[in-house]
């Protein structure tokens, strides 16, 4: 194990689920540190791409019908190819097992791997020959209700729950665009052998914002905001760039302004909660990489012990899923859109020549006459054919006249575009943590220190007893309920030396330690000390609540807030 990994598990950031049955690879516990760290970095997430956004959030099932995946393509293509050992069994990803073997990238196709698998005599690790390769569905299925049931799966990605609301959305909306909805919880994808300890799970936890504009309007109207920030970017062809947004849409590397927009958001968003800028860069999916339906998507991806892993996915994923869901669900899922002045157009439409049609077609004259009045003639057609009562039937020219007429039109119907920033927040969560992790050199003796931002560190503040009893003791308890009756996240320890103590809240990244000393008897204050610099100030404990909101809110130094203390 790592030495973070130990320090993770040691100190309750992250347990191995199930550890007392053995475990299970791609499922992880969030022990009570790791917990609040992640629920801190939701909130931040939340205040970028809902409050900040035009958008809301919701919450929709995590098991979903068959239907919707049907619809999404789920169902038939969200697939990895697979190896499976004739001798022992083992299955394994095909890319992942080519590329740790044989260092190649291989296509995630049957006949891409199987080609390299021929060419090389792949062999398992047990020395058995492998099956041909196969696609296996990532999706994990279930049963709904008793008995035979309705067959129902566990969802692989947030984003279709927003895509199945979408009517009541743009209802919601007054179908008005643009406007983005948000949807933060767990997804599943039952991972072919995820050996990558924290990386790649197969229960996992998503924020996804879905992003609904006009198809002709791909701008942003807040992307001034962004718009000078210099991001790294490395392009469909590998090329590196460090580029402003603007420069970047501009020139046409990135697709259009609103992905720009996120981009620079998400960099935005990732820097505050404490990601390293060196270890960041957004990488372009290739054209062969690339989802079938989205036009453009860029990959956050950060450094890590694991190489560079992508945390967020940002897609323009067209309309492609509402075009689905409304074919496979017969719904209108378009938003009528009004032109700022109604438009004449010519239209041509077919003239019923009842004193034919009477006589031929006797009781189904007055509904093909009807059907006539919503039927689009592009050309000179000599015969049209119509649908009257579930019933096709073809009519030829002499029942009817073409005639060109001009039609005042209010607005048009359309399916609106989706751009997608899709957060993965167990790999940022770990991500943030790794990058803090540090290891430095105070009084002499090594410290390990995780210089978490103030605004994710689980513990807040911790209250210290200078001396393990009392009335040591009592003033620290004081001091813990005053704070977290204040909302703050506080901890008290009276066990061990006191640069023990320190230590102990410098390697799960509390920002501050207050100490209880002998002076707080003479005129009630104490001292505040600051993680990474070790400097402490002495202030009253009275204005304790005040000066740690300030100072847990901003990245400001203790200094400015009470006299030097050391
Ligand atoms: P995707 O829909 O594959 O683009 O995934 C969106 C985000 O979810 C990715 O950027 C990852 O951060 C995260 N993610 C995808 N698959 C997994 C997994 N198996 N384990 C953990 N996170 C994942």
């Amino acid at each position: 194990m790592s030495d973070i990994m130990e320090m993770l598990v040691r100190r309750g950031f992250l347990w191995q689920s199930f550890e007392i049955y053995g475990g299970m690879a791609g499922f992880i516990d969030y022990a009570p540190l790791g917990n609040n760290l992640r629920r801190k970095i939701e909130n931040i997430w939340r205040k970028y791409f809902v409050i900040n956004e035009r958008a809301v959030e919701i919450d929709t099932p995590t098991i979903g019908i068959e239907e919707v995946f049907i619809a999404s393509g789920h169902a038939t293509s969200f697939t990895d190819v697979a190896i499976e050992c004739e001798n022992c069994g083992r299955v394994y990803r095909a890319d992942h097992y080519v590329k740790e073997k044989l260092g190649i990238e291989v296509d995630e196709t049957v006949e891409a791997v199987k080609e390299v698998m021929d060419v090389y005599d792949l062999k398992c690790e047990c020395g058995g020959k492998f099956k041909e390769p196969a696609p296996m569905n990532l999706m994990f299925s279930t049963k709904i209700g008793p008995g035979k049931g309705k067959k129902g799966y566990l969802r692989p990605e947030t984003a279709q729950g927003m895509f199945v609301d979408f009517k009541r959305l743009a209802g919601y909306f007054r179908e008005k665009l643009p406007f983005g909805v948000a949807q933060i919880g767990r997804a599943y994808r039952n991972e072919i052998s995820p050996r990558q300890g924290v990386i790649r799970l197969r229960e996992f936890n998503q924020a996804e914002l879905e992003f609904f504009v006009h198809p002709a309007e791909k701008t942003h109207p807040d992307f001034s905001q962004v718009a000078s920030d210099k991001v790294k970017l490395v392009d469909k062809f590998d090329n590196e760039h460090e580029m402003t947004l603007s420069e970047a849409v501009e020139k046409g590397i990135i697709a259009n302004q609103i992905l720009g927009y996120f981009i620079g958001k998400t960099r935005r968003f990732l820097l505050e909660i404490g990601i390293n800028e060196d270890k960041l860069r957004f990488r372009q999916h290739k054209d062969d990489e690339r989802a079938h339906y989205a036009t453009d998507c860029w990959d956050a991806e950060v450094e890590t012990s694991y190489g560079w892993i992508e945390v967020v996915g940002i897609a323009d994923r067209t309309d492609y899923d509402l075009k689905k869901h409304s074919e496979y669900s017969g719904e209108d899922l378009t938003i009528f859109v009004p032109y700022t002045q109604p438009v004449k157009v010519k239209r041509r439409r077919l003239v019923p020549k009842m004193n034919k049609i009477g006589p031929t077609f006797k009781e189904k004259a007055k509904k093909i006459a009807e059907a006539f009045s919503t039927f689009n003639v592009n050309s000179d057609a000599d015969e049209i054919e119509i649908v009257v009562d579930g019933e096709r039937i073809k009519i030829s020219k002499e029942f009817f006249d073409i005639e060109e007429v001009e039609e005042e039109i209010a607005g048009e119907k359309i399916v609106p575009h989706v751009i997608e920033p899709s957060f993965g927040l167990d790999r940022i969560s770990y991500a943030v943590l790794e990058h803090a992790y540090d290891k430095d050199v105070v009084d002499g003796e090594e410290r390990r220190v995780l210089r978490l931002k103030r605004k994710v560190s689980p513990v807040e503040v911790a209250v210290l007893p200078l001396l393990s009893r009392e009335p040591f003791e009592s003033k620290a308890q004081e001091i813990v309920s005053l704070l977290r009756s204040k909302g703050i996240y506080t901890e008290y320890d009276d066990s061990g030396s006191i640069g023990r103590r320190y230590r102990r809240f410098d390697e799960i990244g509390t920002p501050f330690c207050i100490t209880v000393d002998h002076q707080t008897f003479d005129d009630d204050t104490v001292t505040i000390r600051d993680r990474d610099t070790t400097r402490q100030v002495r202030v009253k404990i009275e204005s304790l609540p005040t000066i740690l909101k300030e100072l847990l809110e901003s990245e400001r130094d203790i200094t400015e807030f009470g006299e030097v203390f050391r």
